[in-house]
């Protein structure tokens, strides 16, 4: 279910398809530079929630990195 949910996203800035981050429980969208996170499973499709790749791009790989929790 989940999965099939996840397919239909898209991203609410460019409306570009989102990628599923299923290790770190975030939709990321590339075009943006945004992830978007998942609670219970519940994506939170909200600009001022997603996590700024770009700065997190500062302290290494964005997509393996550690979450930008200040
Ligand atoms: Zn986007």
């Amino acid at each position: 279910m989940e999965s099939r949910l996840l397919e239909i996203l898209v991203c609410p800035l460019c409306k570009g398809r989102l990628h599923h981050d299923r290790d770190r429980h975030e939709l990321i969208c590339r075009a943006d530079k945004l992830a978007f996170p998942i609670r219970d499973g519940i994506p939170v499709m909200l600009e001022n929630e997603a996590r700024d790749l770009r700065q997190a791009a500062a302290h290494g790989d964005p997509a393996s990195g550690q979450p930008e929790q200040a």
